[in-house]
């Protein structure tokens, strides 16, 4: 397959499951554009076709600039990956309105915003592919994880609507939904495990890959993978659906 003349744009492309679906995109000849907060995360993985802005996904002007910007340096936004997020368990009844407010700005709101962005870029073009990084959490209810469970819930249900509101026109939109995957977020839910339930890092990295029936975490790549394929020939006919690659986790 080739992704040639096309211009992908992945929030969270700095890291992680982001860096991995970045990599494989430009690696077909896309020319990518990658976000995250941080712009010397970006910087350091930039090259080979991929360029990094740096953008807080929660801040509405800060998208439609960033987005406008990649617009005007490398064509029409066609494939839009809505993967920044943030992953913390905390129980309910300790939850903050600050910590609700946050992970729903970061893990609903981006997406929300941009995904409104490219679609603008994407709907003067013929064809467009909108992916939602979502999770296992959006499809079942996470233990110790309300927050982000709803998040991921929220994320899915406007992956589907959207879907919907489109059929019959050539861009399709899907949620990809992990299990544990080997990225960032992991290595630091294992702290903050480890640390909440007073048991080694190894013990908390056990939970983790014991939920895969698999016995391992998953590689980003497989991630990318999937990614990959929904922007190819072979998944015209794939929309709307939530795709669960997650060894099996219930
Ligand atoms: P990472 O922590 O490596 O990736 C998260 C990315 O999101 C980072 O690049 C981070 O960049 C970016 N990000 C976070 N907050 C913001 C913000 N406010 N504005 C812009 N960018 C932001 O972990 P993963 O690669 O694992 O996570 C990617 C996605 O995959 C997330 O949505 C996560 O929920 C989902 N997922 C991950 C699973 C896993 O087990 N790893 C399982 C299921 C889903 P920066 O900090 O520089 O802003």
């Amino acid at each position: 397959m080739s992704l040639q003349g096309k211009h992908a744009f992945i929030t969270g492309g700095g890291t992680g499951i982001g860096l991995a679906i970045a990599r494989a995109m430009a690696a077909q000849g896309a020319a990518v554009t990658i976000t995250g907060r941080r712009q010397e995360v970006l910087d350091a993985v930039a090259g080979d076709g991929i360029v990094g802005l740096a953008m807080d996904v929660r801040e509405e002007q800060d998208v439609a600039d960033k987005v406008a910007a990649a617009v005007e340096a490398r064509g029409p936004v066609q494939i839009c990956v809505a993967n920044a997020g943030i992953a913390e368990g905390k129980a309910l009844h300790k939850m903050s309105m600050e910590f609700w407010r946050n992970m729903m700005a970061t893990n609903l709101d981006g997406a929300f915003l941009t995904i409104r962005e490219c679609l603008t870029s994407m709907r003067q073009t013929d064809w467009g592919r909108v992916i939602t990084i979502a999770s296992i959490a959006g499809v079942r209810g996470l233990k110790g994880a309300p927050c982000y469970t709803a998040s991921k819930h929220g994320l899915i249900g406007l992956t589907r609507s959207l879907s919907e509101d489109y059929l019959g026109t050539p861009f399709t939109f899907n949620a990809i939904c992990p299990g544990y995957v080997d990225t960032p977020i992991v290595t630091r839910n294992v702290d903050s495990i480890s640390k909440r339930a007073g048991i080694s890092a190894d013990a908390a990295r056990d939970i983790m890959v014991s939920a895969n029936r698999h016995q391992r975490l998953i590689a980003a790549e497989e991630i990318a993978a999937a990614a990959l394929w929904l922007t190819g020939p072979g998944s015209e006919s794939v929309n709307g659906q939530s795709i669960e690659i997650a060894g099996g986790q219930m």
